[in-house]
């Protein structure tokens, strides 16, 4: 199969993302921040997943430059990795959507922060991590290469070990009893499972 399949939707799938999160970045900024939890490890795990988001671009402008992972691309795989895609795209756009201001990239809590149970939230507590985890299995089943296609599924897992715990807690102590009884009847990424 012709590597311009492959490369066209990866290209499109980052395009959609950027373009998805961009006015929320702008106007995430004009809210005021009230506490902040970037500390080293955030910094590390932020830099990591750019680095992640960008190595499959590379591919597209210039596969050969991971010849050395190359593999064969099988249709069957790049048709599931574009509907994963699509459908993580749609989970990532309605997990912002309902966010609204209370989004930030890093550990934050805004001023006037509202905890949100609605929507996407209803039953699991990080619908944006979860899209961003399809994303990258997506991303690797449409990208024959095994450098460049797991590198966004990679820096992702290491970011949720990371991130999840500290965020609930943040979260704990922001909001007490009321994300408790939150976390009490929801599951954190697989609804009705985990
Ligand atoms: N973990 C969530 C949100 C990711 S954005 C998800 O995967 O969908 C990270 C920021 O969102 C955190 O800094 C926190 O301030 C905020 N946040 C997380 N869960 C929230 C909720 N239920 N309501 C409001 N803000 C939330």
């Amino acid at each position: 199969m012709s590597l311009w399949i492959p490369r066209v939707v990866v290209l499109l799938a980052s395009i959609v993302m950027i373009a998805i999160r961009a006015p929320h970045g702008q106007r995430s900024r004009q809210v005021t921040v009230a506490r902040s939890h970037r500390g080293v490890l955030e910094i590390v795990l932020l830099t990591t997943a750019w680095v992640g988001f960008f190595i499959p671009l590379i591919w597209v402008a210039y596969p050969p430059i991971f010849k050395f992972a190359e593999y064969a691309t099988e249709p069957v795989s790049v048709v599931g990795g574009t509907l994963l895609l699509a459908f993580s795209l749609y989970v990532f756009f309605r997990s912002h959507a309902d966010l609204g201001t209370n989004w930030s990239i890093t550990l934050e809590v805004r001023e006037k922060h509202r905890l949100v149970v609605d929507g996407v939230y209803r039953r699991i507590r990080h619908p944006m991590y979860l899209a961003l985890f399809l994303y990258g299995v997506g991303q690797a089943l449409v990208l024959a290469n095994w450098f460049a296609g797991p590198s966004y599924f990679v820096v992702m897992f290491v970011m949720f070990c990371f991130r999840l715990r500290a965020e609930e807690h943040m979260m704990v102590v922001t909001f007490g009893k009321d994300y408790e009884q939150y976390m009490a009847r929801t599951k954190r990424l697989i609804p009705g499972v985990w």
